[in-house]
């Protein structure tokens, strides 16, 4: 595998990169990305593939079940380079079908670390537990409202970390977007479009 991925950056090289060096030798001097994304590390959702973007036009962070916490040091320090040096004008928040880590969050996992992260998302179980019952959802149907609940949650947690509450308090951006990235089909639904949801 790991010769087919050396391969693979000669393919890039002569596809991607030397037809296109102009752009790649500017980005090579100063990345301008106006996105962040935060995404699940999940292997098959790949943030840059899914949006036909090219290197540099979004900072990423990744983890399981693209989750927002409050005492992550990790994700705080790339919000803070992201809005604050970067100036992104979006953070996307993207979950996916079928994550492993949701589906860790409704079955419940015995593994201690993977356990400790995924109760940052209770409230999302919580919320799909009622609307499970209320709907008398299938296990697929439920999942999949966990899922959306989780993005949710997540971007309520990323509106209240200090840092994006006070901007958004003086009006400034970014603006917080929630998508759904499909893994059956390869396509995004918007859960939450940012434009109204900014200041909420
Ligand atoms: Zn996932």
């Amino acid at each position: 595998m790991i010769d087919e991925l050396l391969q693979g950056n000669e393919k890039f090289l002569a596809d991607e990169f030397r037809p296109n060096a102009e752009y790649y030798h500017a980005i090579a001097d100063r990345q301008t990305p106006k996105v962040l994304w935060i995404g699940c590390s999940d292997s098959r959702v790949s943030e840059h593939q899914m949006t036909g973007s090219k290197p540099g036009t979004m900072f990423v962070h990744r983890n399981v079940a693209n989750i927002v916490a409050f005492n992550d040091v990790n994700i705080s320090a790339i919000l803070e380079y992201g809005v604050v040096h970067l100036k992104v004008e979006d953070i996307i928040v993207c979950g996916h079908t079928r994550c492993g880590g949701i589906a860790a969050i409704e079955d419940g996992v015995h593994e201690n670390y993977i356990a400790d992260w995924l109760c940052i998302a209770t409230g999302a179980k919580e919320a799909a537990d009622r609307i499970a019952r209320e709907r008398n959802l299938s296990r697929e149907e439920k999942l999949a409202v966990l899922t959306e609940e989780n993005v949710k949650l997540q971007i309520k947690h990323l509106r209240n970390l200090a840092l994006i509450r006070n901007m958004h308090a003086k009006g400034e951006r970014p603006r917080i977007h929630g998508w759904l990235y499909r893994v059956e089909t390869g396509t995004i639904d918007v859960l939450v479009d940012g434009r109204a949801t900014r200041t909420a």
